[in-house]
């Protein structure tokens, strides 16, 4: 008989399908081990049945995950420091990002008794089931000597990615001019002494930002962003340091004009990073605990055990909640979208588009997705051509004063616009992932998200593992298509109602089809 989530502590009455077996699953699977598990599947409840067992360690990429394990779950979260107010009074308005104690430490603050930071830090530290993000996982030495039973990789899709920044420095000659760092030396190729002049060049620099961080420190008040930025890159440093060091394996090292690529154009810089993350992730989140991967996409097992260097883990897919026939993907009988499309192409793809959402309410909002900024004005241009007209938002690149927009500034535009006009259909370049669509219905992918081959980094990791680079299109795919449906029993069909409409339009994804989750390919319908 199935017990209760009660009998474990979870505030639930019931397990869903397949939630009690994946937790069983889990808490007697070997040292380390994978599960793949669709959005709206429950797998959050893995590691909060995992801690009636022993300390257990979640980790997280977003603050928005961090915070649904606390809600639900009652997860002891710490999210970074910038989410906690500072209470010295001396600092008042800042949050603990800027705390005055970081050179000295923050237990030397007077105030550090009523820290709220230190006091969620602590908590973390002694509780039985903490959420953290990878970043203070991979940045705090103690933490991760702390007595840990299970270690739980959430979003675990993500680790390459993670390991690679982690492990990885890029620097532009602006950041090199700005801080006073020694120049970049030349090279070419990623060869022993490329690598031997990298080294020398990350140590020097280490030194330079000790110095700087030292000089800045005499007045912590007036300079905590500029000692944040340097305490970063020298983290980031040490990182990359560490990871030279334990493996000298599938560096791309070069310097020198056009090299270091930064929002999609070539500057001068230079770029010592890993091709792949298999040399790393076993020293960055093995020990002495058992490890569990989740994900909702993991995509095709192999190519994602060899990327982390994980032999012969012990896998598991849990089905989804609910069946293909409830969240169709269309798939629009649309040409291959390359650079080398003609323009009837372009107006094919252009009334496919418009005709799927035309089928859809007029009220539904929602999203299409398109790779470059450019893209998402011609799109939209043609869109209100094929009857759209009114309907269409592109987001601004800047704001008024000339600043870059990021995501969440976009989204925040984005919603407002939303509400204000039903029915709009955001053509973005940035809401790829990490977008929780509650309130829009449309969701499509004009072009597949295959990594720009114009940077030589990303030639030379899809050189590297052409399987890696398809891996990783078909994750950000999936990961783009799930905008709209998240998990709850709403955003799904039933016999006799249409909830959502999500759609590819780009030949394109046959590609990527062997790495598609099965979950996903089950739901693909062409129309
Ligand atoms: S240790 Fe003191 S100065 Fe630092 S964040 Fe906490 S209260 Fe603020």
């Amino acid at each position: 008989m199935i017990p209760s989530p009660r009998d474990f502590s979870i505030p639930f009455d019931r397990f869903r399908p397949y939630q009690y077996e994946s937790c069983v699953w889990a808490q007697e699977h070997p040292d380390i081990s994978i599960m793949q598990a669709a959005t709206g599947s429950g797998k959050s409840i893995v590691p909060a049945y995992l801690s009636n067992f022993g300390r257990t360690v979640v980790l997280t990429r977003t603050k928005a995950l961090q915070q649904q394990y606390k809600e639900t779950l009652n997860a002891d979260i710490l999210m970074g420091r910038a989410n906690y107010p500072c209470v010295h009074p001396e600092n008042k308005g800042r949050t603990c990002d800027d705390c005055l104690f970081a050179d000295e430490g923050m237990h030397r603050c007077p105030h550090s008794h009523d820290c709220v930071y230190l006091y969620y830090k602590h908590q973390a530290l002694g509780t039985n089931f903490a959420c953290v993000n990878y970043a203070y996982w991979l940045s705090s030495p103690r933490f991760r000597q702390s007595k840990i039973e299970y270690l739980v990789l959430d979003e675990s899709h993500l680790l390459p990615h993670i390991c690679l920044e982690w492990v990885g420095s890029t620097f532009h000659a602006i950041t090199r001019a700005e801080y006073g760092l020694p120049r970049f030396p030349r090279i070419g190729t990623a060869n022993a002494a490329g690598r031997g002049s990298a080294l020398d060049w990350v140590s020097a620099t280490q030194d330079v930002l000790r110095g700087e961080y030292k000089r800045l420190s005499r007045n912590a008040k007036d300079n905590a962003k500029r000692m944040r930025k340097v305490e970063r890159m020298g983290y980031n440093l040490g990182a990359c340091m560490e990871g030279m060091s334990a493996s000298s394996a599938a560096w791309y090292i070069k310097s020198g004009p056009g090299v270091a690529y930064y929002r999609g154009a070539p500057r001068p810089g230079i770029v010592i990073r890993p091709l792949t993350a298999k040399y790393h992730f076993g020293r960055l989140f093995l020990g002495e605990w058992k490890t569990l991967l989740m994900s909702a996409t993991v995509g095709d097992f192999q190519t994602f055990s060899e990327e982390l260097g994980i032999q012969d883990p012990l896998t598991r897919r849990v089905p989804s909640n609910f069946p293909p026939s409830t969240r169709p993907i269309y798939i629009l009988d649309a040409p291959k979208m390359s650079h080398k499309s003609k323009q009837e192409d372009y107006d094919k793809q252009a009334s496919e588009i418009a005709r799927a959402i035309r089928r859809a309410p007029q009220n539904w909002s929602g999203f299409i997705h398109v790779t470059r900024k450019t893209e998402s004005r011609l799109l939209g241009e043609r869109l209100e051509k094929h009857g759209l007209s009114g309907r269409l938002w592109v987001p601004p690149l800047k704001d008024r004063r000339g600043k870059f927009l990021g995501t969440n500034e976009q989204l925040e535009m984005w919603n407002k616009w939303r509400d204000d006009y039903p029915g709009s259909i955001a053509v973005s370049w940035q809401f790829w992932e990490g977008v929780d669509g509650l309130n829009e219905k449309i969701c499509g992918v004009a072009k597949i998200p295959f990594p720009f081959l114009g940077d030589p980094y990303e030639q030379a990791r899809m050189k590297y593992s052409h399987r890696m680079y398809n891996q990783r299109t078909a994750w950000m795919l999936q990961q783009s298509l799930g905008r709209t449906r998240r998990g709850r029993p709403q955003d799904y069909d039933t016999e006799d109602e249409m909830r959502g409409m999500v759609f590819i339009a780009d030949g394109n994804y046959t590609r990527v089809k062997s790495y598609i989750d099965t979950d996903f390919l089950e739901s693909m319908v062409k129309i």
